[in-house]
């Protein structure tokens, strides 16, 4: 069967991709311009025009499947499963190859083809995890694919190894509690992620989840588990039954959860979500020494892209180097000593002054007398209205909303501080709006600990633990929420981007 490899390799290579096209049976999922089409109803001149881009685009220098090698037989099930492995140059280990053979006219011809990175598999499995490939498709449409190999390979390797940029502090080891296929946000998948479902070939006391059809959300997206749903693919035993299967999980937030990367130009910022509540203790190694499985993960899971324009405030754009002076001010001063609140106060003094463009003294923030404010009672009234609408996106906080919130020694400081600080170097709203909006997020989220303490006491609840447990939103909710009350009012929209917001907020907490 090794020959049947070297003709493959040969196909793939071709300008001709019409030898690539008829080398697949009728049931075998082809892409053609980024799209899944069955060989027995593709288009013949269609595959070969697309095939033709793709080899284009591998010229240019996108990454693909390694074909010019010599394949060498790992194994060959004559029940229709070929695995070999061809010397790759561009990594320092061969490409593995797991390849679905049946016949067809008396010939064999090509089911399916993937990267061979799991446990042998039969040729129904191994057809369902070529697939597991396909929801990772949308996000990296720049690179076309000449077949099912070339996307295979790319999830697994085409990022290589980007500079990771880590928090101090950050660390994760996941304990299994599987709380995050249960917990009570949802999560969604792509559209084309039905077409893998329908290829899982369940059995025996699993044959319940064969046909499974997700609901379609708004978006165009699929519903994998709906909030408060516990996920239909979680067994008894808290068990993933798709990463039993195939040896990983597929879907990208199951992959990367809770680790979070977005792109920055010099590489990948790394972050966690401390909805999990082995990130939030901070349990585990740090970050910095899980390189690989990061890598792994980056690689499965994908990462947030850059936006067009990067704000220091609503109305301040700026470039790279301007936002990441002003992140690093926030992340220095909560990393500092003192009170969470003086903390805040630093970074904020801080982006205030960057936003004006001056040159920010953060010793002096650090040290100064709190200026009164000239509308105390209106500006905690303004702060109770919003930490009432934030606690409504919450069920737990429904019982503080009465409470009003003063800055106190905190029971779990620097897990706090790890949270805030966390929260703004995962930028996430900072690349959604502005700095001064993501600032403003992380002094209402402190305002919100002080508010879970007050009303629970100093027997009651550590702040971390209420993190963990979810009841401060996530970041994730949050930030809609607060989008949610504030856009009814552009010139409120507004403010929320200004740090003088913030600065407010927290003068009327620390008085
Ligand atoms: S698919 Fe698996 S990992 Fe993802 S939420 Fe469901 S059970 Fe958890």
């Amino acid at each position: 069967m090794i020959d049947f490899a070297k003709r493959y390799l040969q196909a793939l290579g071709s300008p001709d991709g019409g030898a690539l096209f008829d080398l697949h049976a009728a049931e075998a999922p082809l892409l053609i311009d980024g799209k899944m089409v069955a060989r027995g109803v593709a288009d013949r001149d269609a595959f070969v025009a697309s095939h033709q881009a793709a080899l284009a685009g591998l010229r240019a220098g996108q990454s693909g499947f390694p074909d010019r090698g010599e394949p060498t037989l790992d194994s060959w099930d004559p029940a229709g499963v070929l695995r070999f492995s061809v010397p790759d140059p561009q990594r320092d280990a061969p490409a593995r190859v797991a390849m679905g053979l049946v016949q067809e006219a008396g010939e064999w011809r090509i089911g399916w083809v993937t990267i061979a990175d799991g446990p042998p598999r039969d040729y129904a499995w191994g057809r369902a995890a070529a697939l597991g490939d396909f929801p990772f498709l949308p996000s990296q449409q720049v690179s076309r694919s000449r077949d099912w190999l070339d996307l295979a390979y790319r999830r697994r390797y085409r990022l290589g190894r980007p500079t990771l940029h880590f928090l101090p502090g950050a660390n994760f080891g996941c304990h299994a509690t599987s709380s995050c296929c249960r917990e009570r946000y949802e999560i969604s998948v792509p559209p084309e992620a039905q077409a893998f479902l329908d290829a899982l070939p369940w059995e025996g006391e699993e044959a319940h989840l064969r046909g499974v059809q997700l609901a379609s959300k708004a978006d165009g997206n699929l519903m994998l588990k709906a909030p408060g749903e516990v996920c239909r693919f979680l067994d008894g035993k808290g068990h993933c039954r798709i990463h039993a299967r195939l040896g990983t999980p597929v879907f990208a937030p199951c992959v990367k959860y809770p680790v979070q990367f977005v792109e920055v130009p010099d590489g990948v910022a790394v972050s966690l979500n401390f909805r999990c509540g082995s990130a939030c203790e901070g349990f585990g190694p740090p970050l910095e020494e899980q390189a690989d499985e990061l890598y792994n993960r980056l690689a499965l899971g994908g990462m947030s892209g850059m936006p067009d324009a990067l704000l220091l405030a609503h109305d301040r754009a700026t470039d790279w180097d301007g936002l990441a002076a002003a992140e690093q001010d926030l992340l220095t001063a909560l990393q500092g000593p003192g009170e969470i609140w003086r903390r805040l106060w630093v970074g904020l003094r801080a982006l205030e002054a960057r936003v004006a463009g001056e040159i920010p003294d953060l010793a002096r923030y650090a040290v100064e007398a709190l200026p009164p404010l000239p509308d105390p009672a209106d500006t905690r009234e303004e702060l109770q209205v919003l930490l009432g609408h934030i606690s409504l996106a919450s069920p737990e906080l429904a019982h503080i909303e009465h409470v009003y919130p003063r800055a106190h020694p905190l029971m779990a400081q620097e897990r706090v501080a790890q949270f805030l600080a966390n929260f703004i170097h995962s930028k996430y709203l900072t690349y959604i709006l502005d700095l001064s909006t993501a600032a403003n997020t992380a002094v209402l989220l402190y305002a919100l600990v002080l508010a879970l303490e007050t009303a629970t006491g100093p027997e009651g609840p550590q702040a971390n633990t209420w993190i963990a447990k979810g009841a401060l939103p996530s970041p994730l909710v949050l930030g809609p929420t607060l989008l949610g009350v504030i856009s009814a009012n552009p010139a409120r929209l507004a403010e929320l981007g200004t740090p003088a917001l913030g600065l407010g907020f927290l003068r009327a907490l620390a008085t």
